[in-house]
């Protein structure tokens, strides 16, 4: 077995190499995110990695993630170190249920968070990330908006906005395990805490909050509140770039930690094997890729 530091030198070498990139989502384990040229949310790596010169992308996240940066840059290879690494929100969610509700209310538009498969975007119209879903509803002209895949965004997107969602009934269990309880708990400890949540929490957790705002929002909000003390609910993966950024800020989760096991996949060696062996790869078919790409920049005009 390889110890740590060699793994790391090996998978230098390799990065430099292939001429590589390596970017992890806020989630990834801490030596992951070490690691990265990029820590970010899934759809600012994805542009991130469409900036950036290098033709070979390590994508340390989930599928989806893999898939958006595929949708985005068809000319590089991404590549998944643990191609099993999926979410359970995206799986909630499938194109046929989102093409049977588009036939039963024609006159919808669907919107889609971006945590969900590329096929899925493909039969959308707009994409949406938790930073900037209640913009994307302001902006949708249709009479009606179908919201996928995720309840607990869709009803918080349905309060901001005051638009009537048909919203379809996902949840990243992750955040759905946070519930108000564990939060007042915390609040008692630490009752002049400011209180962070992501929009993918219930609706009484996100009530009990100061601030609801999406991962990178976070980074803003902290720097900007001046806050001491930040309960954060999300995945407790966030508190490693938070506490690097924050050095004098304590970070409070809640007792039983928020923790995504998809998330946790990856690991040095399997980031030094697929620079090795170049797989797994993620590609998405060009007639899915295109549709998806067209729902992907939907969003983007809309900023
Ligand atoms: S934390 Fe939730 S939304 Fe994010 S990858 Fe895990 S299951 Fe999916």
């Amino acid at each position: 077995m390889q110890k740590k530091g060699d793994i790391k030198e090996r998978i230098e070498e390799l990065r430099r190499e292939r001429k590589a990139v390596i970017l992890a989502h806020n989630y990834q384990p801490p030596e992951i995110q070490d690691l990265a040229d990029y820590t970010g949310d899934s759809l600012g790596l994805a542009r991130k990695a469409a900036e950036v010169e290098a033709e070979i992308i390590v994508f340390c996240g989930v599928h989806f993630m893999a898939e958006t940066s595929a949708i985005v840059n068809p000319g590089k290879i991404t590549l998944l170190p643990e191609p099993g690494a999926g979410c359970s929100l995206a799986n909630t969610v499938t194109p046929e249920g989102i093409v049977t509700l588009k036939n039963l209310r024609p006159r919808a538009a669907v919107v889609t968070y971006v945590n969900s498969s590329a096929a899925v975007k493909a039969v959308s119209d707009y994409c949406c990330t938790s930073g900037n879903a209640v913009e994307v509803v302001e902006a949708v002209e249709a009479p009606e908006i179908i919201f996928t895949p995720d309840g607990n965004l869709g009803r918080y997107v349905r309060r901001v906005t005051g638009r009537e969602l048909i919203i379809w009934e996902g949840c990243c269990p992750v955040h759905d395990r946070i519930t108000a309880e564990m939060v007042r708990e915390r609040k008692s400890e630490f009752p002049s805490a400011l209180v962070i949540a992501h929009p993918e929490c219930r609706e009484e957790v996100l009530e009990l909050a100061d601030v609801v705002t999406s991962t990178s929002g976070m980074f803003r909000v902290v720097e900007e509140s001046g806050a001491r003390e930040v309960i954060v609910l999300t995945e407790a993966g966030m508190g490693y770039p938070l506490g690097k950024r924050f050095p004098g800020v304590r970070f409070i989760f809640p007792v039983a930690e928020p923790l995504c096991p998809d998330m946790k996949l990856i690991t040095l060696e399997k980031v030094e094997r697929t620079l090795r062996e170049l797989e797994p790869r993620v590609t998405v078919p060009e007639n899915i890729r295109l549709g998806a790409l067209l729902a992907v920049e939907r969003m983007l005009a809309i900023g």
